[in-house]
């Protein structure tokens, strides 16, 4: 068992890593309840990154109600266990990964560009053959900086959609990804503006918060009672649509910001120097600019994203 300290003092015990690396179906970690009957396939992802542990409890609720499904299928995947098993208290902000970040690794799992022999990409192949023929995928992760959930649908109005049936959460962010590789959620078929099934990574809120749990069991009530139960779960707040119209990734080792931006932040003016990297300025593109997710000191490394510039539309 594992007790970690939240970001408001109190303690949380997490589902064992024993409990959630079981199976009924033979691959570790994955769950799956078939109804027998007709109906979408819904496939709800937690833990791609080893220390966003409200996904992990939303999940493991739902597993020990033993969930009856009505029609069609649910499939619930942890994801990194080893990135798991290895959190406590003391280090629960570096257990993100063993070898690499497991939400770029989607677009090299097989076929010519296939490569790699890290953990997570072998775990990657491993959960694939489970939510590949998903109709609804659901991914669910928090942040290092606080935040309120945000709804990442990538690129396809379907997947805004998606978010909007859901009704949650209210601020959804479109995206191209990143530059490190592609998200589970982007790919084929989730990515695919041509292809019918969707995808939504919802980022719960700051990692130990008890808002991002809040949030994490919201999205996957919403999700089963619309999907599998056939019940419409209209929107508690209202939603709007964030576009993101740049994503600035790192080209130096001495990349930063000109001040602590706040997650979300919104800079009223266009050209306004938000950080530099090297020598290189870092300015908005526009006016009433959304600072979209910006990396914390940790992820300051050339190749990954700094930050995503965003728009409401
Ligand atoms: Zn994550």
């Amino acid at each position: 068992m594992i007790t970690i300290t939240l970001e408001d003092g109190t303690r949380q015990s997490l589902p064992p890593v024993d409990a959630v690396g079981g199976s009924n179906c033979g691959t570790a970690g994955i769950w799956r309840f078939d109804s027998g009957a007709p109906g979408p396939h819904v496939a709800i992802t937690a833990l791609i990154h080893g220390n966003e542990v409200c996904g992990v409890q939303a999940l493991y609720d739902v597993l020990q109600a033993a969930p009856a499904v009505a029609r069609g299928r649910l499939t619930l995947a942890f994801c990194n266990l080893e990135a798991y098993a290895r959190l406590d208290d003391a280090n629960k902000d570096e257990r993100r990964l063993v070898d690499e970040d497991l939400n770029r690794v989607w677009g090299r799992l097989e076929g010519p560009g296939a490569n790699g022999d890290t953990y997570e990409v072998r775990r990657a192949r491993e959960i694939v053959p489970w939510v590949q023929d998903a109709d609804v995928l659901v991914d669910l992760h928090s942040m290092t900086g606080a935040a309120p959930a945000l709804g990442l649908v990538g690129l396809a109005a379907k997947n805004v959609e998606l978010a909007r049936r859901i009704g949650y959460p209210a601020l959804l962010v479109r995206d191209a990804g990143h530059a490190a590789g592609l998200r589970l959620i982007d790919r084929h078929p989730f990515g695919d503006a041509g292809a019918a099934p969707t995808a939504m990574l919802v980022e719960c809120g700051q990692h130990f918060s008890r808002e991002a749990f809040d949030a994490a069991k919201e999205t996957v009530a919403r999700t089963l009672s619309v999907f599998l139960d056939g019940k419409p779960t209209p929107p508690a707040a209202p939603q709007s649509v964030i576009e993101v119209v740049e994503a600035v990734t790192i080209r130096t080792g001495a990349f930063e910001f000109t001040q602590d931006w706040p997650n979300m932040a919104v800079v009223p003016k266009a050209g306004t120097l938000v950080g530099r990297d090297g020598e290189r300025e870092v300015r908005t593109p526009h006016d009433e600019t959304y600072l979209v997710m910006p990396a914390s000191p940790r992820f300051r490394k050339p190749g990954l994203t700094a930050v995503r510039f965003g728009r409401r539309v």
